[in-house]
């Protein structure tokens, strides 16, 4: 059977069209985020400011500043480390459009692996953004790769051996949360990390926390990962949350698990370095189809029957675990640890204002605590 003339024409036509609208799609997660930090910023700044090298490539990030009038310690919390863990992105989205210091600093580093942003997982139909509603409209969002994006470095090793001597899978190489300490003159997630580092030292930083967020059939979930460096303070805050109602379990960091956030901060530069987690039903192996409205509602029939057969370590019911819900956890437990350090650590106390409540959050939804372009 032969194609009349017309049909491979076309047919090549309607390639070049469905290329150029989905290509379009694609080549958008290259523009940011909007974010509108509040009155409470003090400076906004890039970490190429803590690494000059990084400036001018994909790897460089907005850092946001907020000191108070009363010296006390410095906090950096970052979010988008995974950029698929939508959770710990959107909280240091509201940290940064709410808080305001009157003692120490805060600072928010809100998309932490760039690159990772600017492309999603390949095979995985994952959703490339996802919204929120708010009282001016639908705000969007990217939702990114767990990794930094090939096009931004590319080949990856068969065996990637990190800076801490750890042997990994190749695609680890562009895995932020495995390249600390960094290298100066290495990969660009080597050199994120090494900039994070000198942010970490020039900056004075006393406790980092990394935003993150793990499928709920993964044991490490709803946790505070924590250095031995911060045992009494984590310990502290998981008994204010627990008081408040809302469970973590605490992870001490294995020593021998290089490259990890709560390990290296700990080690290469002295800090207290804590990882929290929140169960995201949407970057998981268990779930039914990827949309966005499973990133922001939650709800997963395949998740809710696992755990009826005791497959999960989260409670996962019919409603499932809203983006709402895990926000309102990460900033709990960021408010929770600036209340531990005030205790443990007084001459290092950060107290801040404006830290939106976990109960309003999940009573008013994110969007109210969304800040509106000036
Ligand atoms: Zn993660």
């Amino acid at each position: 059977m032969s194609l009349r003339p017309a049909r491979p024409f076309a047919l090549a036509a309607l390639v070049l069209a469905v290329g150029a609208l989905t290509g379009r799609e694609f080549l958008s997660m290259r523009t940011a985020d909007e974010i509108h930090p509040g009155p409470g910023l003090s400076a906004a700044r890039r970490l190429s400011d803590y690494f000059p090298a990084l400036r001018g490539t994909p790897g460089d990030t907005p850092v946001y500043v907020y000191r108070g009038a009363a010296a006390g310690g410095t906090v950096l919390v970052l979010g988008g480390t995974h950029p698929n863990e939508p959770a710990g992105t959107v909280a240091a989205v509201v940290l940064a459009e709410n808080v305001r210091a009157t003692r120490g600093a805060v600072i928010v580093v809100p998309w932490a692996n760039a690159s990772g942003f600017t492309h999603s997982d390949p095979q995985e139909a994952s959703p490339q953004r996802y919204e929120i509603a708010t009282p001016r409209g639908l705000r969007s969002f990217r939702l990114g790769s767990r990794v930094t994006n090939p096009v931004h470095q590319w080949p990856d090793p068969t065996i990637y051996v990190n800076p801490g001597g750890q042997k990994l899978a190749g695609i680890e190489s562009r895995n932020l949360n495995r390249a600390y300490p960094g290298r100066p003159d290495g990969s660009l997630t080597e050199r994120v990390a090494y900039a994070i580092m000198a942010l970490i030292r020039t900056e004075g930083v006393v406790l980092g926390i990394d935003l993150h967020e793990s499928a709920p059939e993964y044991p490490v979930n709803d946790a505070i990962v924590f250095h031995e460096s911060a045992a009494d303070l984590a310990a502290t805050a998981q008994m204010a949350l627990q008081a408040a109602g809302l469970d973590f379990r605490l992870e001490a960091s294995p020593p021998n698990l290089r490259g990890l956030s709560h390990r290296e901060w700990g080690d290469a530069a002295g800090i207290m370095a804590v990882l929290l987690e929140t169960p995201n039903a949407s970057h998981g192996r268990l779930k039914g189809r990827p949309s966005a409205a499973l990133v922001v509602d939650g709800r997963d029939r395949f998740y809710a029957k696992a755990a009826t057969l005791g497959r999960l370590f989260v409670p996962f019911g019919p409603e499932g675990i809203p983006l709402a819900a895990r926000v309102a956890r990460h900033l709990a437990g960021i408010a929770a640890l600036l209340d531990a350090l005030r205790e443990v650590a007084p001459d290092k106390a950060v107290t801040v204002e404006a830290i939106p409540a976990a109960a309003e959050i999940r009573g008013r939804g994110i969007g109210a605590f969304l800040r509106p372009p000036e």
